[in-house]
């Protein structure tokens, strides 16, 4: 096992569901009716506790999740509040905003409020999109990773694999974000569900490891997350990942599926001997 230090960062899913977007992969579109918790916006006190125990959890980044396309005006006060709220109570938190589409103006405030760093995936290749999405198109989401950039915000941006999306597809989304050259890389597994009309994810765990390599050695300046799909796709093989090229994992939950316990995590990065980051700029 190589000799390196691992980033922990959690997630917040502070408004959930009843999205009218509709993305083929996600539970939160209104159209598939998945079976998942919907809730306009989660109360301050609870996205502040659940930032307290992130900490606890020795995660170094908190991001505040909102489901739907894009920005709005109600939205954006939202999370600029719960950024405020947050970064009182726990300073030392680097602050991730993940909210869809958002303009120059909107990365200002949510700076502004505490945030440093902005998540926007592309999630496929840009030929692949309209085949997983047809209500927005991907040209809007490559303009927002920009629009993060733009303003200073540290970008953090990805995938998901096993859509049924061809190589050439996964090739070709890697080298749009080796453009946009992000701080950190967010490489999920598509975690199917019955709603959902993707039914299955066909990628086997060679592959998907071949993936989080072949991801490091195009963007090795960038970190390297595994988000969601994590435990499902690689079961008891997940010291692999590390191994591959990972260097940050997602501890806890996601937005609408159980993660590991924070401390079966914990131990498994203890017992291969890799080191928890303390901060952002931890090497
Ligand atoms: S826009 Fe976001 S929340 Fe809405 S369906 Fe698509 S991925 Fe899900």
């Amino acid at each position: 096992m190589p000799d390196k230090t691992i980033f922990l960062c959690a997630i917040s899913n502070i408004s959930s569901g009843s999205c009218s977007e509709d993305c083929t992969f996600c539970t939160q579109s209104a159209r598939y009716k998945a079976d998942i918790e919907r809730y306009k916006y989660k109360s301050i006190e609870a996205i502040v506790d659940e930032a307290v125990m992130a900490r606890q959890n020795r995660a170094i980044g908190f991001c505040l999740v909102t489901a739907g396309k894009g920005m709005t005006e109600s939205k954006l006060d939202f999370v600029c509040e719960a950024a405020r709220a947050v970064k009182k109570k726990v300073p030392d938190l680097n602050l991730i905003a993940c909210n869809g589409t958002a303009s120059v103006d909107d990365m200002k405030a949510l700076k502004k409020a505490g945030i440093s760093s902005y998540n926007h995936n592309l999630e496929s290749s840009r030929s692949y999109y309209p085949k997983i999405c047809t209500t927005h198109d991907w040209d809007e989401r490559y303009q927002t990773c920009l629009n993060a950039k733009s303003t200073g915000l540290d970008l953090c941006s990805g995938g998901i694999f096993g859509m049924g999306e061809s190589s050439d597809d996964r090739i070709s989304m890697i080298k749009s974000l080796k453009e946009l050259s992000p701080v950190s890389i967010a490489i999920n597994f598509f975690h199917p569900n019955e709603a959902l009309p993707i039914k299955e994810n066909m990628l086997d765990i060679e592959t998907s490891l071949e993936l989080i390599r072949y991801t490091k050695e195009q963007l090795n300046d960038s970190m390297i997350m595994v988000a969601g799909g994590r435990e499902r796709m690689f079961g008891e093989r997940q010291s692999e990942i590390f191994e591959a090229g990972a260097n940050s994992i997602v501890i806890g939950n996601y937005l609408t599926t159980k993660g590991n316990a924070p401390d079966k995590d914990i131990l498994l990065l203890e017992s291969l001997g890799l080191r928890i980051a303390q901060n952002c700029h931890d090497k």
